[in-house]
């Protein structure tokens, strides 16, 4: 039977909630129901994402089709599994990116795709899509093209032209897991791709930096950058090899952003596969340790460091575990540490500091003042000097992690 646009969309925008790679945040729910106001921030396959400044956008998120010649066992969409398919043509994605852009619903477009026919088969219908929107169109919203990795180099540079950002997912954290789980896949190739995308960006920015070339300014290749997801918890890799993972292709390849995306169990797995989805706690806890890597000066051995069998803590953020493991390091005073050090304190981020270093060219500040700069003082009283407070004892307290852990719960027996 053929299927609608809108049944296309109901299907293949559910097949795209699992990829990460831009990732969703909080916002309030509009819409335009009652004649007041053009536009909704719900609807199928409508998700936020973070701009390279920092302003959050709708992005119409979804699959070009859902169908797949490969069969990762991970992957709800692989050839043996028995999902409902569709597939998209070009212009019906070209036509829903326009109408939702016109009518106010997004400001981009997120699409990837199941691999048909071939990897450059489906590259080409990809890029097209974003060429028709550019070129044809004059669409100047943001686009995010998931890159096949195994596609022609010609066709990656032409996704780069148009999208604004590329994405190659790494997939697993280990090349032996994937090539277990996705022998289609080659971990070489994966990481030849990214090097590819990579070497073009700066290629475009050492050109545009260039004031031979300056006059002939030089074709923009993916602007906002590349990023990349890997599925945690879909094999036994720890958190420690998953952050060496991250470190190497942040050094490597230059990414804006890992996407950790927590496994979720799907129909018909293959029995390699774990049963239940990890605790999605932890996949906040690797993004919290991410972004103590990117922002914070720590280094991946910091973070180890303070891990238990290589996993992170799952009762505290991974910055506070490393504060209660190497309390020697403590307390910092607040008015003459160097922001190195003052970026360790647990309860004080990037912009705190900043503003504590400003603060303190003219006053020596205390517990008020922090209060005034909203930082928690239950969290950093045990690690902080202030010209009226001294931690005293606290910060070696045996049992201070217990101030700051969640309070065990007792499990309701009849529960479901
Ligand atoms: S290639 Fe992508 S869509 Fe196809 S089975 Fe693998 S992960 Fe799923």
């Amino acid at each position: 039977m053929v299927k609608s646009v809108k049944e296309k969309l109901q299907i293949l925008a559910d097949a795209a909630k699992y990829d990460a790679s831009c990732a969703s945040s909080g916002t309030s729910k509009r819409n335009s129901l009652g004649g007041k106001g053009v536009g909704s921030s719900e609807g199928m396959g409508i998700c936020h994402a973070y701009a390279p400044d920092g302003r959050c956008i709708s992005l119409l998120k979804i699959l070009l089709t859902n169908f797949c010649i490969f069969d990762c066992r991970y992957c709800v969409n692989r050839s043996s599994s028995n999902v409902e398919r569709a597939r998209f043509t070009v212009d019906e994605v070209v036509q829903l990116t326009l109408d939702f852009y016109k009518r106010n619903y997004i400001e981009g477009l997120f699409l990837s795709s199941g691999i048909i026919r071939s990897a450059n088969y489906t590259m080409e219908q990809l890029v097209e899509v974003a060429r028709k929107l550019r070129e044809e169109h004059d669409f100047r919203g943001y686009i995010h093209l998931k890159t096949i990795p195994e596609a022609d180099a010609g066709l990656i540079e032409t996704a780069g032209r148009h999208a604004d950002r590329l994405s190659v997912n790494i997939e697993l954290p280990s090349e032996t897991t994937l090539s277990q789980l996705a022998p289609e896949k080659s971990g070489t190739t994966i990481r030849k791709t990214m090097a590819d995308v990579r070497y073009r960006i700066d290629d475009r920015k050492d050109a545009a930096r260039s004031r031979l070339i300056r006059k002939a300014k030089p074709p923009k290749f993916a602007p906002a950058g590349q990023s990349t997801q890997m599925i945690v918890g879909a094999d036994d890799t720890n958190d420690a090899a998953i952050l060496s993972t991250s470190t190497t292709l942040y050094a490597g390849y230059q990414l804006k952003r890992v996407y950790y995306s927590a496994f979720s169990p799907i129909p018909d797995a293959s029995r390699d596969l774990p049963l239940i989805r990890p605790p999605l706690i932890r996949e906040h806890r690797l993004y919290q340790a991410d972004w103590m890597l990117r922002f914070y000066g720590y280094s991946q051995d910091d973070i180890t460091s303070s891990m238990e069998d290589g996993m992170l803590d799952l009762t505290v953020d991974p910055k506070l575990s490393w504060a209660l493991k190497w309390r020697d390091n403590f307390p910092v005073d607040i008015n003459r540490a160097p922001k190195e050090t003052l970026l360790r304190v647990p309860g004080l981020g990037p912009k705190t500091v900043s503003r504590i270093l400003s603060a303190r060219r003219y006053t020596r500040l205390g517990l008020q003042d922090l209060q005034r700069l909203r930082v928690s003082l239950d969290k950093v009283r045990p690690f902080i000097l202030t010209c009226d407070w001294s931690p005293g004892k606290l910060t070696d307290l045996h049992d201070l992690k217990s101030r700051f852990a969640p309070k065990a719960k007792q499990l309701d027996l009849f529960a479901a």
